[in-house]
């Protein structure tokens, strides 16, 4: 019986939302006044957005494989419905534990917010998380999944360890973004403290560029970084010095997220991005004997182990 009640204590669960969250923002890329509302939903669905403004609301489910576009941000689509620029909130899913919400959107483009995930972040900690009788599935990976594209890679290897670590790098030819590396065991905390916040940029030059495409009608300093040759534009500067490579473990993480499943591995990337990712998200599904499902027991919030980890762990107390 002890035995019974220690294991139903430490079981890591589903989560998904205590309260509904509502909140309205402008798109990045389509400049659209979006409404939004994140509702709490059940065990083993998902995320999962529907499109309110759209005759018959149609459901777009949060998976790689909807994945219809990369180009500047993450869009899904299904059956002609679609929904871009997610990967800030889902990383937000992914970095605060949620498992399962209902996404309704009465636009095509979730709002950019200040272009980072720190609103969603606080939205979620004020909605609160409620445990589920689902147990969560992790993914353990077990061989190395490699994604290589000239110079540019990510890798997802085996970890000896219990949880993510991200090890994350770019050097870009621009003084700003010469060679800035993240590195970190992945958890809640540092989510919170070390990524939310970072904000999505863009080069100056490129404005021109992305607004004659269609791109960027909502962007402006409130809510993107912007560079010039020599400068940056915005009045406060940065939120951290090396806030750009933080931006890109965020972007990562949501892309990430559509995998369905958080993950036990090691992340090494080098030059990555969405496109990058999704081709990662993508290979880890078509290579089922590289990595096992496992039902997980957590130390914590954030610090996860799989069950045979934690019991060794037990056993040696
Ligand atoms: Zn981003």
């Amino acid at each position: 019986m002890a035995c019974l009640l220690l294991h139903t204590a430490i079981m890591m669960m589903q989560q998904t939302l205590k309260n509904i969250i509502e909140f309205r923002g402008v798109g990045l890329h389509t400049g659209r006044e979006v409404n939004a509302r994140i509702v709490p939903s059940c065990g083993d669905s998902g995320i999962t957005f529907f499109r309110r403004d759209l005759p018959g609301a149609p459901a777009i489910r949060a998976v790689s494989s909807n994945v219809i576009s990369t180009s500047y941000a993450t869009t899904l689509g299904s059956r002609g419905a679609t929904v871009s620029t997610i990967e800030h909130l889902m990383a937000a899913f992914y970095g605060m534990g949620v498992d399962n919400a209902i996404v309704e959107l009465d636009g095509p483009e979730v709002p950019i917010l200040d272009g980072s995930a720190t609103g969603f972040v606080g939205m979620i900690e004020s909605a609160g998380l409620v445990h589920l009788s689902s147990p969560r599935r992790y993914m353990v990976v077990k061989k190395p999944i490699k994604v290589i594209e000239d110079d540019k890679y990510i890798f997802l290897l085996p970890s000896d360890g219990s949880g993510l670590s991200i090890n994350y790098s770019i050097d870009f030819a621009h003084p700003f973004l010469a060679k800035q590396s993240f590195s970190r065991p992945f958890s809640r905390d540092v989510f919170r403290k070390e990524l939310g916040s970072a904000r999505t940029f863009g080069f100056l030059k490129d404005v021109e560029m992305m607004r004659a495409n269609g791109l960027a009608k909502g962007g402006s300093l409130e809510n993107a970084i912007v560079i010039s040759d020599t400068e940056i534009l915005n009045e406060g500067g940065l939120r951290y010095p090396d806030e750009f490579v933080r931006h890109k473990v965020l972007d990562l993480m949501g892309d990430i997220a559509l995998v369905g499943a958080p993950l036990i591995g090691n992340i090494v990337a080098y030059r990555s991005g969405h496109a990058l990712n999704h081709r990662l998200a993508q290979e880890i599904w078509r290579k089922p004997g590289k990595w096992e499902f496992m039902e997980s027991l957590s130390w914590d919030d954030g610090i996860h182990a799989p069950a045979p980890v934690l019991m060794e762990k037990m056993a040696s107390l």
